[in-house]
């Protein structure tokens, strides 16, 4: 055996990058290489990143190396060796890893949800997913034993792909820490101990890995230096990488602390409903778009949020500083003291962000005398108060689905009618719609067990309800019984037909049987439908007979009018709100509503845009429903205007081919008519050729 006493030298400590520098050289010898603290007696494996790190080993710490084997001295000399020439590590190289980059980035997106925060980051990588635990048949433990290795292969093809875009991009100093992820994943120490956990235990590889993780993120927790606690993150994020290769899922989120910007490649709105959203301040994602549900919900919370950005996750670490400009469109990874400054804040924390309430309330005039009820679309009981604060005529739009905060959780009745109930008390005399549960498409809230190769085209909506209608029962009797307490009505989501409506009525009107013979106390409910695909459009006017209101989503509108995914920014320049095709729709389902003396409201995001719902007045929309904190923005707008001449306006964009076309026109005709309503910031900006 062969020994020495070292010191470490190094101003960061024992850090991941040394620590994964001294496991490359130990691992060239056959020797078992020990090293131990002298003060604690804690020994570390030295082929072992998580064991090293575990050492937390600040500089100054001394340190017993220890080989033991055929090629000891070999071996301690190289260990020795490598101290001593300070892991090949040039002194002021040595970032701290949590902010690895320190130059400012910039990066363009599109600002969705207004303010200007300053934050910490703090990544989440979407779909998460809970880890349960299953009992493997001894026959099959060495199957899943091989499944954890694929996870594990898979990883690191991930790892490599990102450390090598990371090398490209930043530089390589910037994309080390990819290289001690690397190391964490083909840690024996980790491997070993999910793999024997598996046998042991004859756990599933889930729940071997999350066990193992856990262990090991314990440790790391207790470590008492922070900087070296901190890379308990970076181990937190390798697990999650795993669990999230092992379910097919996504990962886990972390705590928040009190102002995390949430950085994420594209966060399910099921996920925005599960955070602690008093400590989220501003959201940054790589994917979304306008309309995306992401988006609507960060609205709907006053949260400030970008999306759009691409490859920004992969730039950043958790904790890293950052800023999030949702009137430029931009975010700043590590700004600089004069950038900071330049924005103006004093302390971290939000410029601006939330809007500010209202005094106004109940329908807007218009300059012409026609009155334009106002109401609000709410996803989250949260959202309730802001329907009053924004001075909404209740509640246009409940997206029902959020109340389900996690995947394949449904509530009971009991659970659902104590939410319904408090929404229509607090909706007032104006009353609410309840949408029944949209599941399905992008929400995140997938409740078969298969993926479906085209979400947006699947089991979603209605035909979701239709399929399990244990579920629309449920729901529909929670309604039900709500709605003595208050104004509801209920709204059938995308509907393709009036064949959709006939069934769904037939399950309402069952329930309403089953109550009243129950002896059950409730109320009846008017029932309409969502026209927001195409067929529903072209039929129109065999549904209007049959329902009580007709209710506009312009968002999937847009969608399946265009075959433009409201979710994906690649396309998201042909997501046009604006296009002639889409206008014919709104028109003739408002027009087809008016004829047979329906209330028809149009509830997509498009309402929520001034300019955009001068245009739906013109097509003789009376009712519009919208994130709450518009409302004060379109109320002022709308009570400058003059329905006839927002008419004049819509047959002139009736006329038109393209969405180019119809922009031009709102362009130069509201700079025309209303230049002091509509600066040309509140219009759409000119296309880019
Ligand atoms: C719409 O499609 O416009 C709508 C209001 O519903 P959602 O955005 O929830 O799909
Ligand atoms: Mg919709």
């Amino acid at each position: 055996m062969a020994e020495r006493e070292i010191r470490v030298t190094g101003r960061l400590g024992l850090h991941a990058r040394a620590a994964a520098n001294l496991v490359r050289v130990a691992s060239q010898f056959q020797s078992t290489i020990t090293l131990q603290r002298l003060d604690t007696s804690v020994e570390a494996d030295a082929k072992s990143i998580l064991s090293i790190l575990m050492l937390a080993a600040s500089r100054g710490t001394q340190l017993r190396a220890t080989a033991e084997g055929l090629d000891e001295q070999a071996a301690l000399d190289a260990v020795v060796d490598v101290f001593a020439r300070n892991f090949d590590e040039p002194e002021k190289a040595e970032p701290p890893l949590s902010s690895a980059i320190t130059e400012e980035i910039r990066s363009k997106g599109l600002g969705v949800s207004d303010g200007i925060v300053c934050g910490r980051v703090l990544r989440l990588q979407d779909g998460t997913r809970d880890v349960y635990r299953a009992e493997i048949d001894e026959a099959d433990l060495e199957r899943e034993r091989r499944r954890f290795r694929a996870a594990v292969r898979l990883s690191r093809r991930q790892l490599e792909a990102i450390k090598e875009r990371a090398e490209r991009e930043l530089g390589r100093g910037n994309a080390y820490i990819f290289d001690a992820h690397l190391l964490f994943l083909e840690d024996a120490k980790l491997t070993r101990d999910v793999e024997d956990y598996i046998v042991n235990e004859r756990a599933n590889a889930e729940w071997a890995a999350k066990v193992v993780g856990d262990r090991l993120l314990s440790i790391y927790l207790q470590i008492n230096d922070e900087y070296l606690r901190e890379r308990g993150s970076d181990i937190e994020d390798v697990i999650q990488r795993l669990l999230a290769n092992l379910t097919g899922e996504g990962r886990a989120h972390p705590k928040l602390s009190e102002d995390s910007v949430i950085v994420s490649p594209d966060l399910l709105p099921s996920t925005i409903a599960e955070l602690d959203l008093n400590h989220v301040r501003a959201i940054a994602t790589d994917g979304g778009g306008w309309t995306s549900h992401m988006a609507i919900i960060a609205r709907g919370l006053g949260l400030t949020a970008v999306v759009g950005l691409r490859d920004f996750y992969n730039r950043t670490r958790t904790g890293d500083q950052i800023i999030v400009d949702a009137q430029r469109g931009e975010v700043i990874l590590n700004p600089s003291a004069a950038t900071i400054e330049r924005y103006e804040f004093t302390t971290p924390g939000t410029v601006s962000s939330r809007a500010d309430a209202t005094s106004d309330s109940g329908p807007v005039i218009t300059r012409d005398g026609k009155s334009i009820a106002l109401r609000a679309n709410v996803e989250l009981p949260a959202e309730f108060a802001a329907v009053r604060k924004f001075g909404a005529c209740g509640v246009g739009l409940f997206r029902s689905e959020f109340l389900l905060s996690r995947p394949g959780l449904l509530l009971s009745e009991d659970e659902q009618f104590g939410s319904y109930r408090a929404l229509a008390e607090a909706a007032g005399s104006d009353g609410a719609i309840i949408r029944l549960f949209d599941l399905g498409g992008e929400t995140g809230y997938e409740l078969s067990e298969r993926p479906e190769r085209n979400p947006a085209l699947g089991l979603r909506a209605i035909r979701f309800g239709l399929k399990h209608d244990k579920v629309m029962r449920a729901q529909v009797r929670a309604i039900l019984r709500a709605a003595r307490f208050g104004n509801l009505r209920l709204v059938i989501p995308m509907v393709i037909d009036v064949g959709d409506v006939r069934r769904a009525r037939l399950v309402i009107a069952a329930e309403e049987a089953s109550l009243h013979s129950e002896g059950v106390e409730y109320d009846s409910v008017k029932v309409g439908a969502m026209i927001e695909i195409p067929s529903a459009v072209l039929t129109a006017d065999r549904i209007a007979p049959e329902v009580d209101f007709f209710e506009l989503g312009t968002n999937d509108l847009v969608q399946y009018t265009l075959a433009v995914d409201r979710g994906n920014d690649d396309v998201s320049d042909w997501f046009r709100t604006l296009h002639p095709a889409v206008l014919f729709g709104i028109n003739r389902s408002l027009k087809i509503a008016a004829e047979a003396g329906i209330p028809a409201l149009v509830c997509g995001e498009m309402a929520s845009t001034p300019a955009y719902a001068v245009l739906l007045l013109g097509m003789g929309a009376v009712d519009l429903s919208m994130t709450p904190a518009s409302i004060p923005r379109v109320r002022s707008a709308l009570s400058n205007i003059d329905t006839n001449e927002a008419a004049e306006l819509v047959r002139m964009c009736l006329d038109c081919a393209t969405a180019d076309d119809v922009e031009e026109i709102v362009r130069t005709e509201f700079r025309k008519r209303w230049p002091d309503v509509f600066p040309p910031k509140a219009l759409p900006p000119p296309a880019i050729s």
